[in-house]
């Protein structure tokens, strides 16, 4: 129920139940008020006709009594007079049909023997009649009594009417309540409410341009309009600030993605120019020597033919590493264990490792099986145990390790391969650098700086990752994490509940 029907039924209600209350409690004041002047008005008669009859009694004229009475019956409001002799025996009757039951002989008895006024209210046939009783004296002694009856149906009618009339004047205040409070609501309050409603749905949804219709005066639901205008207002405004703003930086972000691109581009550009740059130099003195001297020896001219193979070897094994960064991979992905793929990097490195003095330990954990190209993945492998070879060049330990559960990401298992030596470490400061291409710290002609990014990229594409770190003591840590294949998930929780068994 909305406030204007509550504030409607209310209202009536509320009014309906005064006026109720008020008009019972007039009534009722109405008809003790009519009942009491219809007494003294009895008294007064009964009394009257006593002084009357007393002094015919006293005077001896006894046949005067019936006349007295009926000159009082004639009084319409009068019903009955009935007149008794000492005894308390009804002698006269004004009204002749009046029934036994109005003639009140005890009372008059009563009246006779004690000498008071009795008052008595009946109802006969469902009518009310008043009887007032009186004693009559004469020389000092009580020589009768006399009772005069009136009905008083007619206060019951007198308020009957009175309680239609009241009734009539409250329900036409009622209506006129409800009309007038009906119009008012109407137009000066659930109109501006439905208007601030529209309103505040409307801006709910995003429609800052919306505004209500501020009601005429200024009352409550004016003011409340004029704020809800201002406050959208505002909105509008912060909305048009906040759009300005994203524009500014989408522009700003868009004009340093470029400049980004174009620093990367122009890093790339120097370093293949720097990378490509110095064996092409060497290629062109060795060709320059091979023209200039014809006639040199057989063995000069072979070394310097050797030397320009190795630069172009070299150049194109840079080439190739850069399409590695670049081009999409058509993965020959293939289940394989992880133990079996270790023992074959080692055996490509025995040689180097041996002649640089560092032993090589592998703890690989049992049957770790992953889905991937066994020649990139090959590669990594070698890229990173080179690198971690050339970080000892006066020997050492070099260790991999390899673990099932390496970690979890996403709802997903991957087994990891680390890789720790006992070289210096990376220094802090290049480690942010070391995925970057062309990123070497190595002589020139050792390091090309593409073997971190192509590894990275090859991972990448196996959905897996690689991690750099420092090692406690010294050296460097790389971890190589790649997802578990299901068959090697399935195989662990066998495995475990085995165990659990
Ligand atoms: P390159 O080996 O040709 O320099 P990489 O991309 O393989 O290129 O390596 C980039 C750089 O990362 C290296 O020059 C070196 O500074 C650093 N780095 C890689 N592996 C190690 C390691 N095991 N110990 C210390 N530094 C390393």
């Amino acid at each position: 129920m909305n406030i204007s029907s509550r504030l409607i039924l209310l209202l009536t209600v509320s009014v309906s139940i005064v006026m109720m209350v008020a008009s019972l409690l007039t009534l009722r004041q109405r008809e003790i008020v009519l009942r009491e002047s219809a007494r003294a008005e009895m008294r007064a008669h009964a009394f009257t006709l006593r002084v009357g009859l007393e002094e015919d009694y006293r005077s001896g004229h006894k046949l005067d009594a019936q006349r007295l009475i009926s000159r009082l019956r004639e009084n319409t409001g009068v019903y009955s007079v009935i007149l008794f002799d000492e005894s308390g025996n009804v002698t006269n009757l004004s009204n002749a049909i009046t029934p036994a039951e109005f003639r009140l002989r005890n009372e008059a008895q009563q009246a006779i023997l004690s000498g008071a006024t009795s008052e008595i209210e009946r109802s006969v046939n469902g009518e009310d009649y008043f009887s007032i009783v009186m004693p009559l004296e004469a020389d000092a002694r009580r020589v009768g009594a006399i009772e005069i009856v009136q009905p008083i149906s007619f206060v019951n009618a007198h308020i009957a009417r009175v309680r239609r009339h009241i009734s009539l004047t409250a329900l036409l205040l009622c209506l006129t309540i409800l009309l007038v409070v009906t119009a008012v609501t109407r137009y000066s309050l659930a109109r501006p409410i439905k208007e601030l409603l529209g309103g505040a749905m409307a801006v709910g949804q995003g429609d800052l341009d919306y505004r209500v219709i501020v009601p005429g005066g200024g009352s409550e639901l004016a003011r409340l309009a004029r704020e809800f205008n201002r406050m959208a207002d505002s909105l509008a405004e912060q909305r048009r600030v906040a759009a300005r703003e994203a524009e500014e930086r989408l522009v700003l972000e868009r004009a340093l993605r470029h400049s980004e691109r174009l620093a990367a581009v122009g890093r790339l550009a120097a370093g293949v120019a720097h990378e490509v740059g110095a064996p092409l130099q060497v290629i062109d003195g060795r060709a320059k020597q091979l023209l200039d001297r014809p006639g040199a020896p057989v063995e000069t001219r072979q070394r310097n033919l050797t030397i320009i193979r190795t630069q172009t070897e070299r150049i194109t094994r840079i080439v190739r590493n850069l399409l590695n960064l670049s081009r999409p991979y058509n993965l020959r992905r293939q289940q394989i264990e992880l133990a079996q793929m270790i023992r074959e990097t080692v055996e490509l490195i025995e040689t180097q490792a041996e002649s640089a003095n560092v032993s090589i330990e592998v703890s690989p954990d049992a049957a770790v099986a992953v889905e991937a190209d066994p020649e990139l993945m090959q590669q990594v492998l070698l890229n990173i145990c080179r690198n971690a070879l050339q970080a000892m060049p006066q020997g050492g330990r070099l260790l991999i390790e390899c673990e099932r559960d390496g970690a979890r990401k996403d709802g997903k298992s991957f087994a990891a391969v680390r890789i720790t030596d006992m070289g210096p470490g990376i220094a802090a400061d290049h480690l942010p650098h070391i995925f970057d291409p062309f990123f070497t710290t190595k002589e020139i002609g050792h390091g090309t700086g593409l073997g971190l990014p192509v590894s990275h990229r090859i991972v990448e594409e196996h959905g897996g990752w690689i991690e750099a770190a420092n090692a406690d003591r010294s050296g460097a840590v790389f971890t190589i994490y790649l997802p578990l294949t299901a068959a090697s998930v399935i195989a662990r929780t066998a495995l475990e509940e085995v165990g659990s068994d």
